[in-house]
């Protein structure tokens, strides 16, 4: 079997092209094949001749070819309308995705466990002095989430914290971490409620490997971040 020649290829290309734009510009209509080369319905008819030899074999005859291209060539406006239906797709595909992404952003979790642990002291009075948050104990490396979204203020040493990190949320309140192992956020960080900002550790004045977190309502006032926590849905 001969190799087909390149302009029987081209041909192939520009009917299949046709195919398809045709069949999209012009879907519900009836068509018979032999009809006169002047008829505007032509093209589809000798298309399928195109298809036939597509699906038979390149190689085969292709005597009622010839006149195919200036068929096609009357087409010119249905790869254009084929384009324009492609790029609508595209916009309600676009329009999908970001309504998806929206729905996901309303649905997530706006708060979250500082840490998963046992919770080992509340806040208040202890050992004749006051307590100003709350303690969730467990083995170093666990990892420490941020409890809602917010930005980070600071991310470092503290005395008696060893390290700690402060968030600001969007209300003004700033919640507090210590005695980290280390923490993977910096100054300016935005972060999600439930993003990992650090992980449990011992350091500071700690007597064992735990979280210390607390709640500063309006960014001063300290507060029992168990009630807080609970406002917000969070059980602990
Ligand atoms: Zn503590």
């Amino acid at each position: 079997m001969n190799p087909p020649s390149s302009a029987l290829r081209g041909r192939v290309v520009v009917a299949a092209v046709a195919v398809g734009a045709f069949a999209a510009a012009a879907a519900g209509q009836t068509l018979k094949a032999g009809q006169t080369s002047s008829d505007d319905v032509t093209p589809l008819a000798d298309s399928k001749n195109a298809s036939a030899q597509l699906g038979g074999g390149i190689g085969g005859s292709s005597s009622a070819a010839a006149p195919e291209v200036l068929t096609v060539a009357k087409m010119s406006t249905a790869p254009v309308e084929a384009q324009k239906i492609a790029s609508t797709n595209q916009i309600v595909q676009a329009r999908v995705a970001a309504a998806a992404a929206a729905r996901a952003e309303a649905e997530r979790p706006k708060f979250a466990l500082p840490a998963e642990g046992r919770f080992t002291s509340g806040f208040g009075a202890r050992w004749g002095g006051s307590h100003l948050g709350i303690d969730i104990a467990n083995s170093i490396g666990t990892p420490i989430y941020a409890a809602a979204d917010g930005v980070v203020i600071e991310a470092g040493t503290a005395s008696g914290f060893g390290l700690w990190v402060r968030i600001q949320h969007d209300d003004g309140t700033i919640t507090v971490y210590g005695h980290m192992q280390d923490y993977s956020v910096s100054e300016g960080d935005r972060v999600k409620a439930g993003e990992q900002i650090a992980r449990i550790g011992n350091r500071g004045q700690s007597t064992g490997p735990h979280l210390h977190f607390e709640v500063w309502d309006e960014g001063t006032r300290k507060i029992n971040p168990r009630t807080w926590l609970l406002d917000h849905g969070i059980v602990l």
